[in-house]
């Protein structure tokens, strides 16, 4: 597996490279997706096939930020357009938690 090889998480839109994500998990969504340690895991909830990548330093002042609504997320770079979906039983466990699973891959407008 190269270490070079970028994948965008499903759900906040980070990206990172393959082996990040499986040795750290996702900065932001970890809690809730339990990336660190599974490949399995990184398969599922992340997407090699993403879009427009904006690099963001300081999350909470940046207006690309709130156009991604990623206010409040970890500083680094994100994709604007993530192909792909988590798969359901992952939707579910993030509803049961609370959390509503906005695709980033389009189908959903404001
Ligand atoms: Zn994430």
């Amino acid at each position: 597996m190269s270490s070079r090889t970028e994948r965008a998480c499903l759900v906040c839109g980070i990206v990172r490279t393959f082996n990040a994500f499986c040795e750290q998990g996702c900065p932001n969504c970890d809690s809730l997706l339990s990336l660190q340690n599974s490949e399995e895991n990184v398969h599922a909830c992340t997407s090699p096939s993403f879009e427009g990548l904006v690099a963001l330093s300081e999350p909470e002042k940046s207006w690309v930020a709130r156009w991604l609504r990623i206010d409040g997320f970890q500083p680094g770079t994100y994709a604007v357009k993530v192909n792909g979906r988590l798969p359901e039983e992952i939707i579910q466990s993030l509803d049961a938690q609370g959390v509503k699973y906005r695709p980033r891959d389009g189908s959903v407008q404001d």
